[in-house]
């Protein structure tokens, strides 16, 4: 990773547009990458999966702008943590009122070559037509695989 330029530094990781999304449902362009490149996610469900996809990409930027200023940390340390994702499976989708909305998902990953899942149910808010992470609540701590 230490080839990325200064100017573009996801470039080398984005996927072709024919390419299958990291978050599984279909191709890249026709899925979460139309919402890295800068439309409107049109529901909770479809910012939850850009920003998983934005994890497996490292799209900080895009990460951080569709958090909700309340919670939003300054900065993540993606390409420090080592995490590798393997995939994203959508739970449950509720939405209470037309601007909130609750996304429970498993999403499955590997550090240091152990296996890991994280199961959370996430909130969101749309906010002037865009809608945002807020935080999120884990089902339990992630175990490995194994334990399963
Ligand atoms: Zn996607």
């Amino acid at each position: 990773m230490s080839r990325r330029s200064k100017s573009a530094p996801n470039d080398g990781l984005l996927p072709s547009p024919d390419d299958p999304c990291p978050c599984g449902r279909t191709k890249y362009a026709a899925c979460c990458g139309r919402y890295h490149a800068g439309a409107l996610a049109p529901d909770a469900e479809a910012l939850m999966r850009s920003r998983y996809s934005g994890y497996v990409l490292q799209l900080e930027p895009y990460l951080l702008s569709t958090w909700h200023p309340n919670t939003r940390p300054t900065s993540l340390g993606l390409s420090a943590d080592g995490t590798r994702w393997l995939g994203l499976e959508i739970k449950r989708t509720e939405s209470a009122t037309p601007d909130t909305a609750i996304v429970e998902f498993v999403a499955r990953y590997k550090v240091g070559g152990r296996a890991h899942r994280m199961h959370e149910t996430s909130r969101f808010v749309r906010e002037g037509g865009c809608w945002c992470y807020v935080e999120g609540d884990m089902h339990a701590a992630p175990r490995t695989a194994e334990q399963e």
